[in-house]
């Protein structure tokens, strides 16, 4: 199966991704993770990273979608993965499709976890004192909250109009929303 979680951040992308992906025995591919990996690491690529994640900023597409298509090449992505992450710009959907065409295959399905804004506000100040993320203080929330609603928020469109999209409502407890997006999956 090769799907795309996709929601604002602080739905609990990250935290579904995970328990989904164990589920569906599929690889994990988080962005957003490998770039903190990168800035861990101190690599040229997490270097230029994190001025753009620091700030709640979109990295660049040409430093993104190259990482990405790195990644679905490798034999455990041949055969599905959850998209955590990516794509987040039209441009990115365009990149996407054509990377995955050029293996023979396209999405199976899109899942968006919905949130209330106050909620999801909370949550991410309440992640930044758990996990001290450097994008999780409060202007930086707002930014990435902003820059979500502008540039990914769309792209639900789209895939809604390809008849891929899934909305699931992303509130409740962990395992309730888990199993809200495995009704949606079919499974
Ligand atoms: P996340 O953990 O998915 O919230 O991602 C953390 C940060 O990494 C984002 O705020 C962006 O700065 C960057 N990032 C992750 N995925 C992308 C993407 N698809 N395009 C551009 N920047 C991204």
């Amino acid at each position: 199966m090769r799907i795309l979680l996709m929601g604002p951040p602080g739905a609990g992308k990250g935290t579904q991704a995970v328990v989904l992906a164990e589920r569906l025995g599929v690889p994990h591919v988080s962005t957003g993770d490998i770039f903190r990996a990168n800035v861990a690491g101190g690599t040229p690529l997490g270097i230029e990273a994190k001025r753009y994640m620091d700030a709640g900023e979109y990295v660049p597409d040409s430093v993104t979608n190259d990482m990405v298509r790195d990644r679905l090449a490798q034999p455990d992505a041949a055969n599905g993965f959850l998209l955590d992450g990516y794509p987040r710009t039209l441009a990115q959907v365009d990149e996407l499709d054509s990377m995955l065409a050029s293996h023979g295959s396209s999405l199976d399905r899109v899942v968006e976890l919905t949130a209330d804004l106050d909620e999801v506000v909370a949550r991410l100040l309440n992640r930044a004192v758990e996990q001290g993320r450097a994008d999780d203080t409060e202007d930086v929330i707002r930014r990435r909250l902003e820059v979500y609603t502008e540039q990914t928020a769309p792209l639900t469109a789209v895939y809604n109009q390809r008849g891929l999209l899934a909305q699931v409502d992303g509130m409740g407890a962990v395992a309730d929303v888990t199993s809200r997006i495995l009704d949606e999956l079919g499974i």
